[in-house]
Formats: structure tokens, sequence, C-alpha cells
């Protein structure tokens, strides 16, 4: 498709396709449903923001990260590419000027806050508006299979009803099992979608296993040997979140922090320190960083074990988007799964979840025992394949122990 690639370098100015937007961008401007699974940093929002340009009408983006939707909106208005947003963060008159703009016809994209889907006002402009494409990005969050469930996307769904012709709808996510992906394509409603699913090797990253360390002595030394480097420390309890940071503050090695129980200003205010690399480590829950587009995050170390793999790929993800060297090091002590198995009986999941929740428990502990390449194990959980070990991660440069193989996985 020469036009596809023309207006590529048009608006974006980019010489050629990353992997799978070639296809995607095909699919949708000839009116198929797609479903795009590109691990973070592939360029998916290239994938609708190319037809969003290129088709008439006015293309809608639900996001559920809200700041980074202004900073698409900013991006795409620099480029020539009119956007606006709609979410809780405008105020009356903007939100009423906006509106009035949209109606207009002054956007080719509006992203909009899942929760916004379903206010009347909204459903009501719709109808009046000719809208060729709905983009659902972070699509995962559709799905109680999948790691982070928003029950406000299913308002998509019910949101294409008020959108005549029917619009082409085209979802996105950084990770999905074969269960996700079913669970997004019945949840939204894609209809007989192009799925597109690129690699989940990320060849730019490291990965490692840490048994039986000192935690905190790790962490310290380790922050004390590369200084002027980015990174993310991921503890999965405020409580630990505190204790880390409190720690390292008291040694002298500054750190932000960031959890749910922080008050909005302190959160924002830590995000942007760390954006603009003021803090050069920032420990967190997992409530950090999901969307997060700083390129230069050099580690993420995860001071407990994730709940499963797709959460734990997405957080050690952050580490390298500039395509520089990444370090992931998890910290594993025998523990933390009873830590997670508390919390998962804590939760108020319907026993045949709670089922799966286990067993994505036991093959994220799994992750942690295995001798086999550690980039292989991912890629072959998320059903792909790959050709040999990455030569790079622990199992591979062989760094680790090679005791203790089943002791806890048979604790599960
Ligand atoms: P994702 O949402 O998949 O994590 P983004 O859409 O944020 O990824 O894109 C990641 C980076 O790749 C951005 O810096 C973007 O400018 C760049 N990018 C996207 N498409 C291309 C392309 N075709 N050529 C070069 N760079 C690209
Ligand atoms: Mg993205």
């Amino acid at each position: 498709m020469q036009q596809a690639h023309i207006q590529l370098k048009k608006h974006f100015g980019y010489d050629s396709f990353k992997r799978g937007q070639e296809e995607l961008v095909e699919s949708i401007l000839q009116g198929r449903d797609a479903l795009g699974v590109m691990p973070t940093g592939a360029g998916k929002s290239v994938c609708y923001q190319l037809p969003a340009a290129m088709l008439p009408g006015i293309t809608l983006v639900v996001s559920p990260l809200i700041s980074l939707m202004k900073d698409q909106a900013d991006a795409l208005n620099q480029i020539g590419i009119p956007a606006a947003l709609l979410n809780s963060t405008l105020s009356v008159r903007e939100l009423n000027d906006t509106y009035r703009k949209i109606a207009a016809g002054a956007y080719k994209i509006v992203y909009v806050a899942p929760e916004r889907l379903e206010s009347e006002r909204f459903c009501q402009l719709v109808q009046e508006l000719s809208i060729p494409l709905v983009a659902v990005d972070e699509a995962h969050c559709v799905s109680q299979w999948g790691h982070d469930f928003r029950p406000s996307y299913l308002a998509v769904n019910r949101l294409l009803q008020w959108i005549k012709p029917r619009p082409v709808l085209a979802a996105f996510t950084a990770t999905a099992t074969d269960v996700v992906k079913e669970d997004i394509v019945r949840q939204l409603g894609l209809s007989d979608p192009l799925r597109i699913t690129t690699g989940y090797e990320r060849e730019n990253l490291s990965l490692s296993v840490v048994k039986g360390a000192d935690k905190k002595d790790y962490i310290a030394s380790y922050l004390r040997s590369r200084p002027k480097d980015a990174g993310i420390i991921y503890a999965s309890t405020r409580k630990e979140v505190e204790e880390v940071h409190r720690y390292l503050n008291r040694l002298g090695i500054s750190a932000g922090r960031y959890h749910a129980g922080l008050s909005d200003e302190e959160r924002s205010r830590s995000q942007e320190l760390f954006l603009y690399d003021m803090t050069k480590v920032m420990v967190a829950t997992n409530a950090f960083g999901m969307g997060i587009d700083k390129s230069n995050v050099r580690f993420v170390i995860h001071y407990n074990l994730p709940k499963n793999l797709e959460s734990y790929y997405q957080e050690a993800g952050r580490a390298g988007r500039d395509g520089e060297p990444g370090e992931c090091i998890l910290l594993f002590a025998a523990q933390d799964i009873m830590t997670q198995k508390f919390l998962l009986e804590q939760g108020d999941s319907e026993p045949e979840r709670k089922k799966q929740e286990y067993s994505n428990l036991n093959d994220m502990v799994d992750y942690c025992h295995t001798t086999d390449c550690l980039q292989s194990y991912i890629v072959s959980y998320f059903g792909g394949h790959t050709a040999e070990p990455c030569g790079r991660c622990s199992s591979c440069t062989d760094e680790r122990e090679l005791n203790d193989i089943t002791v806890e996985a048979q604790k599960i």
C-alpha cells in the first residue's frame, strides 16, 4: 500500500513501518477490525493514528492513561493532526469548549477516558458525528483474565450501538495470553479481526532472577554501582515501598516513591521528578507506570515476586524503551509466594478465576526456578516461539545457583 507509506512519511516523518504496523494500518483502512498485540515500544500508536489522519471523520481513541492522553494529543497537534481529549482533568469550561469543537469538526482524533463513554452527553454527541474508527488502547483492560481489569472498558461495546454506520474497531495491547486475546475479541465485540502478534523478545533486555540475596543490601550496592542510571524498583505493598524508600534515603541514596496511599499531588510530583530525570530511582507499587513513556529507564528491579508473568513482563519491559541495554532483575524469596497467595485469597475473584490466578502464580514461580533461557520462557508463555536462547539472561550466563529448583514450586 503505497499511499500508507507516503502518508507515514508525510505525517510522522518515518521512512518505513515497524513490524506489524503496515498490516494493521492496511486492515483498518480496508474496513476490517484488528487486534494488535505488540510489545511496549513497538509503535502501536501509529497503527491507529495514521488511519485516523487518512480517514474522513473523527477517530475515537479509548485510553485509560490520563497523563498520557495529553502528551499524545499535544504531539499530534504539533505534527498537524488536530487532536483533543475528554477526561476528568478538564474544567467544565474546557469540556464545553471541547464538545463544541468536536461537533464542529475541528479534530481528527479524540482521546476518551473509558468512564466518559457512558455519559449521556457523549453518547448523544457521537450520534451526530461521522466516526470511521474506534481504537482501544491497553485493550487487556477489558478482560477479567488480564492483569488490569477495568469494568469501564466494557462500555466500549455498548458505545458501538450509538455510532452509525458501525465503525472499524481496532484493539491494541502489549501483553495478552491466548485466553486474554479471545476475551478481548468477545468483550469488545471485534468482528473477525485481523490478528497481529509480533515477537515478545526484547533484544536489549537482560533478564535475571536473583535468589537468596539480602534484598536491601543488593539494591544498595546495585544503585551505588550505577549512580547515573534511571531505574524503577517495584515492591508489592505500600508498606514495603515505604520501607525500601526509607532505607535508601537513610543511606543517602535519593529516590522517589509512588503508591496509591499518597495524595494525588505527591504522586504526580513524584512521577514528574522521575520523568524529567530529577530523581533517578523510583520505588513504587504496580500503581506506577502503566503507559509511562520514559525511554531511558536502564533497570527495573522487582523487590518482590509479581503475581503473574503478564504483570512482570509489562513492568520489567519499561526498561530500555530507547533500545539501549536494560536490566530486569527479580529478587526472589520463597516467602513472597506466601504474600501473593495471601493477596490472592483476599481478592474477591470467582472460584474459577481464582484457580486461574493460582495457575498464573505457579508459572511465575516456575520462571524463577527454570534453568532454561528466561527470555524464551516468557516468549513461549505468551504463545510465541524462539529459535535460540538469548545469551543474556541469568540462565544463559549461568549466574545463579542450580539448587532447590522445585521446593517452593511444590508448596503452591
Ligand atoms: P507502544 O504504544 O507500542 O508502546 P509507541 O506508539 O509509544 O509504542 O511508539 C514507540 C516509539 O516508536 C515512539 O517513540 C515512536 O515515535 C516510535 N515509532 C513508531 N513507529 C515508528 C516507525 N514506523 N519508525 C520509527 N519509529 C517509530
Ligand atoms: Mg502505547
